[in-house]
């Protein structure tokens, strides 16, 4: 990782299904960060993909009378389809069937078998199909997998393990000097617990199953599910082949994974790095869930009854700023009907949307739209920009450790100081008489400098209208041209000739 780079991954879906509320959360958190990111001037790269090579997969394709291939093929122009829908700003997109990622698993087999670290063996045990992970008799539920209540299967085959046991020590120590590796801490708690209590070496390959990368050693054979998708962070930037690409951004700053696979991050993948010889990433960070219990919509939605849907009828922005400001990354999340609507018309109607556009129809009413040098620094004033810089500092820090709703209310402490500020100025007040001229148009330009502030700090979280409210107050260039670290209270209004008009409203009211 370069001084100024920052890769970041989410995890590479399965495609037996299309994406839900909560693949589409990993991926819009991710998004903010990346956008934040690059906001900061930092080299971003942010990667997502498909897992393709399950049995899961393989069976739904069957299902459907279609070719495997074929079928990975349509899921992962519908995935993207989705991903587009929702503004998620990925530089790339990995399938575990591209040739260079197959040669990125072989390649890195072919590492750790030199290094000793791989063994034929026989394998006897519990196996959960759905999760394709196996299962100590002490981590099922009456012989049944804790996630999928269905009976785990007894396997019985030769197999090729890798030697995880012989790492143990090495990633204990690793993960008590470096506490930034598993995040939150009680992801990280649970790992160290696992590690502590020893680790067993596993089986990676399979020989019942057809549909998967063969094993170099032994090509009757495919390498396991796991074994196999987690090396997609690697092999996407062109670890098989060298690239420039993987030097310049490996090791990952980040990567962003539900907490149901935090094992498999947190103890499989080091451990396989580890072997290799190649560096471990920096953070791998274990979100929760969000839930939905599919209740019934509001009526004055119409018929949308899928979440994601909501982003056909307001646009992406809406949902993303629901599932950012509503469910922390280290927290578990609902998603309900009644909670969105609610937080749509006071959070981005009322709060945001009436600050923009009461403040450019004031702008209009009172000088003809025009913007006018002039910017006093009397104390209310005084007291609006040292919140602004507040909001932007206390943004930046919890941007920093992750923690995307902290970011949200930082920018919403601007928002409603700003509304006061106009309750407080009263510019209704100042326009009738002559003599407050200057404080009338001061007291409007402070309130445009402080939504252009604002404009910048949505920019993560709600790109599309991020840009919207930038164009409304007619500045030119773009938000996201902006960079944080220059980001403050300053001379926006000098641009000479700069006229505002009226605007649409940014977040019509939802009737409830
Ligand atoms: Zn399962």
């Amino acid at each position: 990782m370069g001084r100024d780079t920052f890769f970041l991954t989410t995890a590479i879906d399965y495609v037996n299904n299309v994406p839900h509320l909560g693949t589409a959360y990993e991926k819009i958190a991710a998004d903010a960060i990346a956008r934040f990111r690059r906001l900061r001037g930092e080299d971003t790269f942010f990667l997502m993909g498909n897992d393709e090579h399950s049995t899961n997969v393989e069976k739904e394709a069957v299902a459907r009378g279609m070719d495997p291939q074929k079928y990975c093929d349509m899921m992962a122009e519908t995935f993207q389809e989705i991903w587009r829908k929702l503004d998620i700003s990925y530089d790339g997109f990995i399938r575990t069937t591209d040739d260079r990622h197959v040669r990125g698993v072989q390649k890195l087999f072919a590492e750790i078998h030199r290094q000793g670290d791989i063994y034929p063996g026989a394998y006897e045990g519990r196996y959960c199909v759905s999760c394709e992970a196996f299962y100590t008799e002490k981590d099922l539920v009456d012989g049944r997998c804790p996630s999928h209540n269905t009976e785990a299967k007894w396997i019985s085959e030769k197999n090729h393990f890798f030697r995880l046991s012989k790492y143990r020590d090495r990633l204990l120590r690793h993960i008590e000097e470096h506490p930034e590796f598993i995040v939150p801490a009680i992801r990280r708690n649970e790992i160290l617990n696992v590690v502590k209590s020893g680790l067993e070496d596993v089986s990676v390959s399979r020989s019942s199953f057809r549909w998967g990368i063969p094993l170099p050693v032994d090509t009757s054979q495919t390498i396991y599910v796991w074994f196999d998708a987690l090396i997609n962070y690697i092999s996407a930037m062109g670890y098989a082949d060298g690239d420039a690409r993987f030097s310049k951004y490996w090791p990952a700053a980040l990567h962003i994974i539900g907490k149901d696979i935090t094992r498999f991050h947190c103890v499989l993948w080091p451990a396989m790095l580890m072997s290799a010889g190649i560096e471990l990433p920096k953070t791998v960070l274990g979100h929760g869930f969000v839930s939905f219990k599919g209740e019934k919509m509001s009526k004055s939605l119409g018929n949308i009854v899928n979440p994601l849907d909501v982003a056909d009828k307001f646009g992406p922005d809406p949902l993303r700023y629901f599932l950012l400001r509503e469910v922390p990354l280290d927290r578990d999340g609902d998603f309900s009907w009644e909670l969105f609507i609610e937080r749509y018309n006071a959070d981005l109607a009322n709060d945001l949307g009436n600050l923009v556009s009461r403040t450019v129809a004031m702008i209009v009413r009172y000088n003809g739209g025009l913007v006018e040098d002039l910017l006093s620094d009397d104390e209310r004033t005084g007291e609006l920009k040292s919140v602004a810089e507040s909001s932007i500092r206390d943004y930046s820090a919890a941007m920093d450790e992750y923690k995307i709703d902290e970011a949200v209310q930082s920018t919403w402490k601007l928002i409603r100081r700003a509304n006061q500020f106009i309750e407080e100025t009263a510019p209704w007040q100042l326009a009738k008489e002559q003599s407050k001229r200057e404080q009338l148009l001061s007291a409007l330009n402070a309130l445009l400098e402080s939504i252009r502030i604002i404009s910048v700090l949505l920019l993560p979280v709600m790109p599309g209208k991020s840009a919207q409210i930038w164009k409304s107050i007619c500045l030119s260039g773009s938000p996201d041209a902006q960079r944080l670290g220059s980001l403050g209270w300053s001379g926006s209004v000098v641009e000479a000739g700069r006229k505002v008009a009226q605007v649409e409203p940014l977040f019509p009211r939802i009737s409830t």
